[in-house]
């Protein structure tokens, strides 16, 4: 048994979406950095599996050669072109995410397995600048002298590695941030998901829009019945855990009692089948803007509490969020300076700058999904108005227009007919 010391500028944690992320753009800025990663790829991850124009955005900036290959391989990848909204009283909206889509432009988003997807990431991270173990769970993490270390063990060798700089990637419940931080998630922050696949599922959409159910029993969470490539279906819930722990939820039975008895979605599972067993996991969403970095480490994607309260997307905010801790971590190598003011000004507060909007808009909406009539009113207004269709299609990218849905005015101009 031998005891490796290792030495380099920048530790990261998890090699997932946000560990990737902030690895890609350190390699890009030629800062040496060693990830350590507990599973060995490829791995899977519960999830609902969408990939949306932000994690398309990273990757084009990345590298838009990565976004060709994704969009060439259809049998790993699907495009996805719009949601389907289904409300509480079961009337469905259809919004194309670009409404204006030329035919055969590429698509904003897509749906793969994230086995697939974080492999597709894992597999760009070799460089000069990259160290990877795999395999190798990390426990104890130290810091001294504004000098972090991280011991581990793989196989029957131990290692020390030794940086200014931490970042945490290692997802809910991370270890970087329980040793760095007392743990202010608030339950309301807080939602749980489950995960299941199935095949013969009918009834999809002809352009394969992602659907969203806000079933009554489920609200402010959702069903979803994503599509996927070699039609396979990715099924789930998401539901706050407050809401669990109150009306006491068996979250999986909600789950099959809803597939079996709603009247919108029980014909179409009458002859799928499920492929693999029914997963769980948390989400952390982005409700507040609590701090994500302090002296010596940086919080990335669900370790930073990150998820859209209202979509419940992650992957684009933990790779978005990986890119700007890399910026931030590259002045900070530049200028040797890795105190918590200094990571505050160059992390956290440009990230809630770019991002802070959006997720309290999202926290806003996830709010108002407390009151169906709302959200029913709204659908069936958008059914009988094509410009009401298209402002919602234009709430996806445009983030002022999104805004709109926080105000009362908006559904007063509905209700007025303007
Ligand atoms: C049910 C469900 C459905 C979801 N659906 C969607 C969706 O459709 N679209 C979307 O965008 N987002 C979705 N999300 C959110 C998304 O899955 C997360 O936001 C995303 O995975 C965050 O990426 P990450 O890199 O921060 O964390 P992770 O993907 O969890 O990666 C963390 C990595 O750290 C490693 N690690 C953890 N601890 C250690 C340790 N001690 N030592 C070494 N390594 C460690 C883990 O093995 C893992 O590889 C969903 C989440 C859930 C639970």
């Amino acid at each position: 048994m031998a005891l490796h010391k290792i030495n380099t500028k920048v530790i990261i944690i998890g090699a997932g979406p946000a560990g990737a992320g902030t690895s890609i753009y350190l390699t890009q800025a030629g800062i040496p950095h060693v990830i350590i990663e507990k599973e060995t790829f490829p791995r899977d991850k519960v999830c609902g599996d969408a990939c949306s124009g932000k994690t398309a955005f990273v990757l084009r900036k990345a590298n838009p050669e990565w976004l060709k290959e994704i969009f060439a391989s259809e049998e790993k990848f699907m495009p996805s072109h719009g949601i389907v909204f289904v409300a509480p009283n079961g009337k469905s909206l259809d919004i194309a995410y670009n409404p204006n889509r030329i035919p055969g432009e590429q698509a904003p988003g897509f749906t793969t397995p994230r086995m697939v997807f974080d492999n597709f990431l894992f597999d760009k991270l070799p460089s000069q600048h990259t160290t990877i173990f795999q395999q190798s769970a990390v426990k104890n993490i130290d810091r001294e002298n504004d000098i972090v270390t991280v011991t581990f063990t793989k196989g029957e060798d131990t290692y020390e590695v030794t940086a200014p700089l931490i970042v945490g990637a290692d997802g809910d419940k991370g270890i970087v941030r329980k040793s760095f931080m007392n743990d202010n998630n608030s339950a309301k922050a807080y939602a749980v998901g489950l995960r299941a696949y199935y095949t013969g599922v009918t009834g999809m959409h002809k352009e394969n829009f992602i659907e969203l159910h806000f079933l009554p029993e489920m609200l402010p969470g959702y069903l979803w019945i994503f599509p996927m490539p070699n039609g396979i279906v990715n099924v789930g819930v998401g539901i706050l855990s407050e809401r669990i722990r109150s009306k006491k939820i068996n979250l999986r039975e909600q789950m099959l009692h809803a597939l079996k008895t709603n009247p919108n979605i029980k014909h179409r599972f009458k002859n799928a089948t499920l492929l693999d067993k029914i997963q769980g996991w948390g989400l952390p969403m982005g409700m507040e803007q609590l701090p994500i970095s302090g002296d010596n480490f940086v919080l990335t994607g669900d370790a930073a509490s990150l998820i859209d309260p209202f979509s419940g997307e992650g992957i684009g905010n933990a790779l978005y969020s990986g890119m700007l801790a890399a910026y931030a971590i590259e002045k900070a190598v530049r200028q040797n300076q890795y105190d918590r003011a200094f990571l505050k000004e160059q992390y956290d507060d440009v990230l809630y700058k770019r991002i802070g909007d959006e997720l309290k808009i999202s926290a806003t909406l996830q709010r108002l999904c407390r009151y169906p009539w709302l959200f029913n009113f709204v659908v069936n207004k958008a059914n009988k108005s094509p410009s009401l269709s298209k402002t919602i299609s234009c709430m996806f990218t445009d983030l002022d227009m999104r805004d709109q849905l926080r105000k009362p005015s908006f559904y007063a101009k509905i209700l007025l007919n303007r």
